[in-house]
């Protein structure tokens, strides 16, 4: 136990927070003890998991200010077995806030480091390769990366294993590609299994079995501030998220 997997990949809207919330619900409805931190100024996970991102004062900005110990900013129990720690938008001043600081890549590993025994953590990165995307990579074990169904797909992940191979490197060398989860996936089409076939023929790495289908069910969930398991328990999105989850587990 303890565990901690970073959800990343700087193309936008690719499914990092659907699959950070849902993946992290899953798992907790499983049994684990799981802390999801959102690690995006947009706040969407926070958001998403029914927390009014911008009445919360206790944010991971403030932990990694160092204003406040980690643990004051759990939400604890949202959901059976499941915490957050939420963010929003003034998460996006913390590049600046912290640009003085000496050894900035390793704040929140020190942070979560006091906590994590307790947890798999999931952490959901913004859409960016920035300052607090390397601070995820540094505190995790491994990088899940979301890539869409769709023609652009391989566009920038030469870029992102780069990142990765660079945070093993130089910060992290323990850190491993924990694997790459196809998303929103449409049966409908062919373009969906040529790019899955296309990719599979590219990458040399993990992949996992699990297809995450386009269902509009996951679309809707957030706005109900809902992971899908409570949503809509039967949809095919709570279904494809626990096979995911059972994947996550065994490996
Ligand atoms: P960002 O880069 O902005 O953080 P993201 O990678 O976190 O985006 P999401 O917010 O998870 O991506 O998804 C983008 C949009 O696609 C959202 O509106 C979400 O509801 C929708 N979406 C994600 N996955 C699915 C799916 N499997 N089926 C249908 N809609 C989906
Ligand atoms: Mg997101």
């Amino acid at each position: 136990m303890g565990r901690i997997i970073a959800i990343a990949n700087q193309k936008g809207g690719v499914g990092k927070t659907t699959t950070a919330i849902n993946l992290s619900a899953c798992l907790a409805e499983k049994g684990q003890r799981v802390l999801v931190i959102d690690i995006d100024p947009q706040g969407n996970t926070t958001s998403g998991l029914g927390i009014a991102k911008d009445n919360v004062d206790n944010t991971i900005y403030e932990v990694m200010l160092q204003e406040i110990d980690i643990s004051d900013a759990i939400c604890k129990d949202i959901f059976e077995n499941l915490d957050i720690i939420p963010s929003n938008v003034n998460l996006a001043g913390a590049e600046i806030d912290l640009i003085d600081i000496e050894n900035r890549e390793y704040i929140l590993k020190n942070a979560i480091n006091t906590v994590r025994n307790n947890y798999y953590v999931i952490l959901d990165c913004p859409p960016s390769l920035s300052m607090l995307t390397v601070n995820a990579m540094t505190a995790a074990d491994t990088v899940l990366v979301p890539i869409q169904c769709e023609y652009y797909a391989l566009e920038g992940l030469t870029q992102l294993i780069h990142t990765i191979n660079l945070v093993k490197k130089k910060l992290n060398p323990l850190l491993e590609l924990e694997g790459v989860v196809f998303t929103m996936y449409d049966s409908r089409t062919n373009l969906s299994l040529q790019v899955v076939e296309n990719v599979k023929d590219n990458l040399k790495q993990n992949i996992y079995k699990t297809i995450i289908p386009r269902n509009i069910r996951l679309a809707e969930a957030p706005s109900h501030g809902l992971p899908i398991n409570k949503y809509d328990t039967k949809s095919s999105g709570a279904e494809s998220y626990r096979m995911l989850a059972d994947e996550v587990m065994s490996r």
